[in-house]
């Protein structure tokens, strides 16, 4: 045990990313490795994120705590520690109860930073090789759940998200999926309109990809026997590796000029 410090450590908020060990970033890695205690979200981050622990950190799973456990854990640890992490899946800002945490340390005088992530969202499109945005189909992505134990807030429910048509990144919603798809049709959402699910995106030798449309997803998914920590995606850009035809990216055309690039052909006149 060391020894009560004058003044408390910092408490960082740690986003470990999607699975892949490899996925912290670099400096959420250096913290682990001058860390003097870590607080991991076991249902979900590998313990392989700790393995660049220092000899003699303390290491503990919140898994079976309650956000009042975790806090008091935090503050205790940081009256000793220099140094005390708060290891999260993806990033932090989603879906993270980071102001639950956040909350009692600032009450406590503790200081904390929080270091951002690798989202599921951004690692389930890297497994499909996949692209949120495409020119002149969608340029918006919308980040969101269906209501379970947790009510959506009026005017987000998934039926009005998704009338806008863009690309739609679910989170926490893999066992409510007559739910959401329920929620997509009322949206005027096609039968055939292709749905990508990734279970543990990035997780070495876990990963599952499974590409579906609206009419069977539900089913597909039970089939694959896909019931948890998945992400479900819906969006018009899916599969387009394999479009012939692209509208291509206006920073890319050489007509365009921007900060980086004078324009070789002079451009066209709109039509
Ligand atoms: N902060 C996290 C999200 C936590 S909420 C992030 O930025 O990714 C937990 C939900 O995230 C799960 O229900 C699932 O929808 C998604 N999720 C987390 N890790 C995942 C992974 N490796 N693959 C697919 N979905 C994942």
């Amino acid at each position: 045990m060391s020894e009560a410090r004058a003044e408390p450590g910092t408490v960082w908020f740690v986003g470990a990313g999607p699975g892949d060990p490899d996925l912290i970033t670099v400096k959420g890695r250096g913290l682990i490795e001058r860390a003097g205690a870590i607080l991991f979200a076991g249902s979900l981050v590998d313990e392989a994120a700790t393995r660049w622990a220092p000899p003699g950190c303390e290491i503990a799973d919140s898994k079976g705590m309650t956000l009042d456990q975790m806090s008091a854990w935090l503050i205790e640890r940081a009256a000793r520690h220099e140094t005390v992490l708060r290891l999260q899946t993806g990033d932090p800002a989603l879906y993270g109860a980071l102001m639950e945490l956040v909350q009692p340390l600032d009450a406590a005088g503790v200081p904390l930073r929080v270091v951002p992530g690798v989202s599921s969202a951004m690692a389930s499109a890297a497994a499909a090789v996949e692209t949120f945005t495409l020119p002149e189909l969608t340029q918006t992505v919308i980040f969101t759940r269906v209501a379970g134990r947790t009510p959506m807030p009026a005017g987000e429910e998934l039926a009005a998200l998704a009338a806008h048509r863009c690309t739609l990144c679910i989170f926490l919603s893999i066992t409510l999926l007559g739910q959401l798809t329920a929620e997509l049709r009322a949206a005027g959402w096609a039968e055939d309109a292709p749905m990508l699910v990734v279970h543990k995106a990035s997780w070495p030798g876990e990963e599952q990809i499974l590409r579906a449309t609206l009419a069977d997803v539900k089913q597909r998914c039970r089939e694959a026997g896909i019931v948890s920590q998945s992400m479900v995606i819906a969006s018009p850009t899916l599969g387009s590796r394999h479009w012939p035809e692209l509208a291509k990216s206006k920073l890319y055309d050489p007509s365009f000029t921007h900060r980086f690039r004078r324009a070789s052909v002079p451009a066209q006149p709109e039509l």
